[in-house]
């Protein structure tokens, strides 16, 4: 809230005329605070009155107190809002939040494709959306037939024997992948293999997972052309490597094409082979992993297969799984066997598993939408899935590749890559970039990550956007960077970006680090001047 609308909202009780008489400060204020459709929102305890309530109760009969002298003497503080404000708080709320179904999302590495509508209407059949993990098998044999299609669907897609599905997301993916991998080292006798290869171009939360396995992880360099050093990867395998963990295509949008003199090198140095499949959109119908020697590999299903991202809420990231790392997937699984589907609770005597990843199956809401996806796609229409998100990243990376940097010469796979050359000498940086952006009615693209080249620039455009989109996008994209590199004032002007947004520039790093988790009533105005 600004200064001048705090004081109009402090002086509710004051004359019209006082408020009438007062002048908002900046040209974006506004006299009640609120600017055109964005309203400044306060919390559901700001807005609350005492007594005020939803619905009419009658008053509770007298009842004799049990409680033992533990009855709450003191109100128990729930703020007092009628049904409208509640529903006005909540759906204000819901449109501050950018999303697919608001814009284009050109998030590098995150696949912000279009959640198809049908998805959902098979998600809220009542047959697969009232299902409870702990009813009978008996009566759930239509759902654990479809979590045994959707496996079939990613076995098949990926060349893969075997997969667990209980995992929540990618990085909870990885997790399982790697303590397979331990499982397979402990059952061998290798448990003193403790280094994990993982290049420099990785997602954060690869080497993250291998310290919580126990792992050092020791980073590869990438080449000149973004990819692994082959000659650096080798010197690097030793008899105490677990495993490499390795992204296909990588972050910088590029197919790793060493990939199958690194797999034959992984497994001659005894070691297994954990690719990460956040990229999997670039590649799906046209190249099976499993193909290319790899041991296990999560998919997240809310990148490739179209399940929503929710905001830390249900996702999954089923694991493929080699022949060699199958005996240790985490229970339970679904068989298939005369009379019906079974689920497989607790893994047998000499069975090898590391145990259990998750109280129950996985998220059959987000299984039931990936595999209406694939089923209404079918095998020729995921592989032109693929076939369009690199047709759409190269078209982006043409119109744009004379305004921005390219980082690495030659076509991308799903996403373009550029480095803040472009922004050399201008005072503007990435973030500004990024903030600029937001003005414009667009999420910004990654930024900073691949950390491989200088204040990354990454952009996914996906296969779902169209040509007039992406047109619109990129003359945004060429505007801006026009004025960063030609106007007089760029640096300043950029710094003042974003303008139009409820607020302007945050302190992010205090947001992460001192987040304010809980409201507390402002201590009443005579305690306070105590
Ligand atoms: C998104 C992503 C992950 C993590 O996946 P979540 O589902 O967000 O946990 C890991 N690696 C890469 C390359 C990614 O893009």
């Amino acid at each position: 809230m600004n200064e001048w609308s705090k004081a109009v909202s402090a002086s509710s009780g004051a004359s019209a005329q006082a408020i009438a008489n007062a002048v908002p400060g900046g040209s974006t204020e506004t006299f009640g605070g609120n600017r055109g459709l964005q309203i400044e929102e306060r919390l559901l305890f700001e807005q609350s009155q005492d007594g005020r309530c939803g619905v009419d109760l009658p008053e509770p009969p007298k009842v004799t107190e049990r409680l033992g002298g533990l009855a709450r003497k003191t109100p128990i503080g729930l703020p007092g809002m009628s049904e409208p404000q509640v529903v006005r708080h909540y759906t204000r709320l819901s449109q501050k939040n950018y999303a697919i179904d608001a814009g284009l999302y050109p998030l590098g590495s995150c696949t912000m494709k279009h959640n198809p509508r049908l998805n959902e209407k098979m998600a809220r059949l009542p047959g697969f959306g009232d299902v409870h993990p702990l009813q009978p098998v008996s009566t759930v044999q239509g759902a654990l037939e479809l979590i045994d299609t959707l496996a079939h669907w990613l076995k098949t897609l990926t060349g893969m024997p075997a997969v667990a599905m209980s995992p929540a997301a990618g990085a909870h993916g990885e997790l399982c992948g790697m303590l397979c991998i331990r499982a397979a080292h402990i059952a061998h006798g290798q448990d003193h293999r403790r280094r994990v290869l993982v290049p420099e171009s990785a997602h954060g939360t690869n080497p993250a997972t291998a310290a919580v396995c126990g792992y050092t992880v020791d980073a590869i360099p990438a080449d000149e052309r973004g990819r692994v050093d082959l000659a650096a990867f080798k010197a690097k395998l030793g008899p105490d490597v677990a495993a490499i963990m390795l992204t296909n295509p990588n972050t910088c949008g590029l197919f790793e094409s060493d990939i199958l003199e690194i797999a034959r090198a992984v497994h001659k140095a005894g070691a297994y082979f954990y690719c990460d499949g956040a990229n999997f959109n670039a590649i799906v119908g046209r190249v099976r992993p499993g193909d290319l020697g790899i041991d296990c590999m999560h998919i997240n299903l809310h990148k490739t297969f179209s399940t929503p991202h929710g905001g830390g809420g249900p996702g999954a990231g089923p694991v493929v799984l080699s022949a060699a790392l199958a005996p240790y997937a985490p229970a339970p699984w679904v068989v298939h066997e005369r009379g019906g589907f079974r689920v497989v609770e607790q893994a047998g005597d000499n069975n090898q598993a590391f145990g259990r990843l998750k109280a129950f199956h996985g998220q059959m809401g987000m299984f039931v939408r990936a595999l209406a996806y694939m089923m209404s796609h079918g095998a020729d229409g995921l592989r032109q899935v693929a076939e369009d998100a690199v047709l759409n990243a190269n078209y982006l990376m043409a119109q744009l590749k004379d305004d921005l940097t390219p980082s690495f010469e030659g076509p991308t796979m799903h996403e373009a890559l550029f480095d803040d050359g472009f922004l050399k000498d201008t005072g503007v940086t990435t973030l500004d970039f990024a903030k600029a952006l937001i003005d414009e009615g667009y999420h910004p693209m990654t930024m900073y990550f691949p950390l491989v080249v200088h204040g990354a620039l990454l952009m996914e455009p996906t296969e779902t956007e169209s040509k007039g989109g992406l047109d619109h996008f990129i003359s945004v994209v060429q505007a801006l960077a026009q004025k960063a590199k030609t106007a007089n004032d760029a640096a300043q002007w950029f710094h003042e970006c974003p303008r139009f947004t409820p607020r302007r520039r945050l302190d992010e790093t205090a947001a992460a680090r001192k987040p304010v988790l809980r409201w507390r009533p402002e201590a009443p105005k005579a305690q306070a001047a105590e």
